[in-house]
């Protein structure tokens, strides 16, 4: 086991190889306050990788209702009892949540899936705390769909209070998954045959399909279960972040860096992915005008999904505003009220960034802010908000501008001749 660093539980901690990262790391944010569970990312993954015998229960990219939810059933609820097992003290974070990129949430207390491997009661050979999920687990990708928690105590009874803000009593919301491409996978430290690799261009999780005899230790591992084990051809498969896309290989992005299919689909226009730059020492590089570094580290909005299992996910989500904080937490650790404050209450740098959701499919590298007329004076929840009609222009990685948009979405008034037509 070597000492690496994970900025995400803000110390050093316990993982099977030396630290290695590459220059800019593909990360994305999910905005699950826009999420409207279309399926139709689910449905481009699907149609795009794992359309052919064999994958029918592969599903690369989902989205599960919370909190009852979950492909495979029940895997977070699963993962946190096993870690909660190998933390009988409880999974808890010290210290205060803080503007420093290096240690944003605090210290967490607890043992991660590496460090709970060490000292629980596993095969010789696992190094890392899992399980693996029976063929009836995986049956069922959308399960409890909608399922709202009910009244405390009372069988099929909601909350009467359910749609008060600022938190429903009953409430339910979506989370969309695909795989994290991990900082400090998982599944890569399981594989006993080293089939799985991180790429230094960018940070993809594959697995050579020639090196996997189908060990499924990778599945045993993934604490989000995003690897498949393929039963006809007995290997396991992933997902591959549509690397032709991010490299600019494809014929459709005209060689720029291009979001996946599954961001590029995306109706609720809550997806936002990007290629992030990494220091050498494991944290984000300063990039003060990439999207993804400010929703991350400067406004802090977008947090790690379960960030305690140890892995350094890249995937980040703006929480849902209408959940108990007390769920949310142990979902996305202790940066949840600030997240949801700031989200709330957007400052002007904010409203703008949020307008670059799923204006292209080219992957944005830097933003820049164009000043607009003051657009609305008026309060919320006793504070001022003053809105402005800024500009927010997009950059690609060639330092070309891909589009600019306001924070006024324009209007568009279809002519009267073409009302039933589309
Ligand atoms: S989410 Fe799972 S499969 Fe993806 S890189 Fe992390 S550990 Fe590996
Ligand atoms: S396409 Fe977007 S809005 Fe629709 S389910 Fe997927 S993430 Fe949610």
């Amino acid at each position: 086991m070597s000492d690496v660093y994970n900025w995400q539980l803000g110390r050093d901690m316990s993982y099977p190889y030396e630290a290695k990262f590459p220059d800019r790391q593909f990360a994305f944010v999910f905005n699950i306050n826009r999420c409207i569970a279309c399926q139709t990312c689910t449905m481009a993954c699907k149609s795009t990788w794992t359309f052919s015998k064999g994958q029918e229960h592969m599903w690369w990219a989902n989205v599960e209702t919370k909190p009852y939810g979950g492909y495979p059933q029940h895997w977070d609820v699963k993962i946190l009892e096993l870690l909660q097992q190998a933390n009988p003290d409880g999974q808890k974070w010290e210290g205060e949540i803080s503007e420093d990129i290096q240690k944003p949430y605090g210290e967490f207390g607890g043992k991660t899936i590496f460090e709970a491997a060490e000292k629980t009661l596993q095969p010789e050979s696992a190094r890392v705390l899992g399980y693996l999920p029976s063929d009836e687990e995986w049956n069922l990708p959308n399960i409890y769909e909608d399922n709202p928690v009910g009244k405390p105590g009372v069988r099929d009874k909601l909350n009467e209070t359910g749609a008060e803000l600022p938190v429903h009593s009953t409430w339910f919301f979506y989370l969309a998954r695909i795989c994290n491409h991990c900082s400090y996978p998982a599944c890569l430290a399981a594989c006993p045959r080293k089939a799985i690799y991180k790429r230094s261009e960018d940070g993809i999780v594959l697995v050579d399909q020639s090196e996997c005899r189908g060990y499924r230790k990778c599945v045993e591992a993934c604490p989000y279960k995003k690897v498949m084990y393929r039963g006809n051809t007995r290997i396991s498969e992933k997902c591959i972040a549509c690397y032709p896309r991010v490299e600019g290989t494809d014929p459709e992005s005209n060689g720029q860096p291009m979001e996946t299919r599954c961001m590029a689909a995306c109706i609720g226009q809550m997806r936002m992915q990007g290629l992030v730059q990494m220091s050498q020492e494991g944290t984000w590089a300063e990039d003060r005008y990439n999207p993804l570094y400010y929703l991350v580290h400067v406004a802090k909005v977008a947090l790690p999904l379960y960030p305690q299992l140890g892995t350094s996910p890249n995937g980040y989500y703006i929480p849902p505003r209408w959940v108990p904080t007390s769920y949310l937490k142990q979902m996305f650790g202790p940066g949840v009220e600030r997240a949801v404050q700031r989200y709330i209450q957007p400052d002007r740098e904010l409203l703008a960034v949020l307008q670059l959701f799923r204006r292209s499919h080219t992957i944005i590298f830097r933003y820049e802010i164009e000043e607009g007329d003051l657009i609305y004076e008026g309060t919320y929840r006793d504070r001022p908000v003053q809105i402005y009609n800024d500009t927010v222009i997009a950059f690609g990685k060639d330092g070309q501008e891909i589009f600019r948009t306001t924070v006024e979405e324009p209007i568009y008034v279809r002519d009267p001749k073409h009302q039933n037509s589309i």
